[in-house]
């Protein structure tokens, strides 16, 4: 193997890349990177970096001379248009063309946009890159009301940061309570009220029919499915994600909910690979098909393909985890809890420090913590070492976490 190539410059195709000269890799190594600049952290987007007093520190995943000092051929501002399987080349958007023996595919997700009437309105933004973050700081030096579609991760962080703006914060949310799809019903809840007291006017059961204009063509106000109206002169919508996978599927390759890979994190073409929020896996926590947006996932899966490529196959077993914070709120997740499953409180949410287990078939799956790291480890190590625990064990009344690693 003497020329890998990578597409995507973002936590998972730079960790692939560091990961193969750390492995030992010596040949070619090129990756193409559609944003401009040095390749940057995205959860500091949604928090640090939202600070009134941030001032343009962007966080960078490497040195600007790491690239060059670990032979990284690091090409920014420039998209791979064409996978030519036959050829092993990619085809860029400046007609230049990039040899591989093994692709790599980390190319990411794009926001889901709306579709109501005024939703290209100026004031309406998303957040995923840099100057998406860049553009919002600077409004909401100057905005007075808020509103924010959708209560998922980012959505929750962008509404509690812009509390510190002094601005009026709405928050509306079609689903019953918020990031439904990836809490436990208690630690959901548990979030609802705390984000209320905090002051954000969080709406459940309530989506976006439709924004207007004032007098100067901006947003000026969001009209609810309930038909109640919010005034807002900035938006942000967090309304969840879509995977890039047009360019796998234009070359042939298996996609489906993301690019669709094996256990080895290979393609339908097994000189091509895919990571992070962009592939689709079998995930052995699961029991199916998933695909995960997270640090934890880009960065494993990067260091998994490094090493399949440089010491042959294996299986990505790594446990998911996940973190969120939002204002003082620090909310980890080990393991994939269901929406629906059954679960255990440790600890008193009254105190903010708590943890919620989750049990999948009476057995443990799951562990959200708020404030409680200790929990997270304990349960990061039940979930992969074991021993399982089960939920008649959890119901015990003298239950407690650290015992049942005995
Ligand atoms: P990305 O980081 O999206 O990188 C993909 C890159 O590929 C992009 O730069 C894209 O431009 C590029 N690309 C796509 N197509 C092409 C092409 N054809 N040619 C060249 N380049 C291409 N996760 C957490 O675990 N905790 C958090 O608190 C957290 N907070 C977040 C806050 C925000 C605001 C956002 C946006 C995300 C957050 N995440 C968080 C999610 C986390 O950032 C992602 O899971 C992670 O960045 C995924 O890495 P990736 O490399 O797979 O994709």
């Amino acid at each position: 193997m003497n020329a890998v190539a990578i597409i995507g410059g973002g936590q998972a195709g730079i960790q692939a890349a560091a990961s193969l000269r750390q492995e030992g890799y010596a040949g070619a190594l090129t990756v193409i990177a559609a944003e401009s600049g040095i390749p940057y952290q995205r959860p500091p987007l949604s928090k640090e970096f939202m600070k009134p007093e941030q001032e343009g520190n962007v966080l960078s995943l490497r040195e600007p001379e790491f690239y060059a000092d670990h032979g990284i051929d690091l090409l920014t501002g420039v998209r791979a248009e064409i996978i030519d399987r036959a050829a092993h080349s990619v085809v860029l958007d400046n007609a230049d063309r990039v040899s591989y023996d093994r692709l790599v595919l980390a190319t990411g997700t794009r926001n889901r946009q709306l579709s109501c009437a005024g939703s290209e309105l100026p004031g309406i933004h998303g957040l995923r890159e840099l100057r998406d973050a860049m553009t919002l700081q600077e409004e909401l030096r100057t905005a007075r009301n808020v509103v924010v579609i959708g209560a998922g991760f980012i959505g929750l962080e962008f509404a509690t940061a812009a509390l510190a703006f002094g601005v009026s914060v709405t928050v509306l949310e079609f689903a019953p309570r918020p990031m439904g799809r990836a809490l436990t019903p208690v630690m959901s809840e548990w979030f609802a009220a705390e984000l209320r007291s905090m002051g954000i006017d969080l709406r459940l059961n309530e989506g976006i029919r439709e924004f207007t204009s004032g007098p100067d063509g901006r947003v000026a106000a969001a009209v609810s499915t309930t038909g109640d109206t919010y005034a807002a002169d900035l938006v942000v919508v967090g309304i969840g994600v879509i995977p890039n996978v047009e360019l796998a599927e234009a070359s042939g390759l298996a996609t489906g909910n993301g690019i669709v890979v094996d256990e080895t994190l290979r393609s339908s073409d097994p000189d091509i690979f895919a990571i992070g929020d962009c592939a689709s896996f079998p995930s052995i926590h699961s029991g199916g098909m998933i695909r995960l947006e997270s640090v934890q996932n880009a960065t494993d899966q990067a260091k998994h393909v490094a090493k399949v490529l440089t010491a042959g196959e294996r299986p990505y077993a790594e446990l998911p985890w996940f973190y969120t914070h939002q204002g003082p709120l620090r909310l980890q997740m080990t393991g994939l809890p269901g929406t629906d499953e059954d679960y255990v409180v440790l600890g008193d949410p009254g105190t903010r420090r708590f943890s919620v287990l989750g049990f999948r078939d009476g057995v443990l799956a799951a562990v959200e913590s708020v404030n409680m790291p200790g929990h997270q480890n304990i349960g990061r190590r039940l979930l992969t070492t074991g021993p399982s625990v089960t939920l008649d064990q959890a119901r015990e009344p003298r239950f407690d976490l650290r015992q049942a690693l005995k």
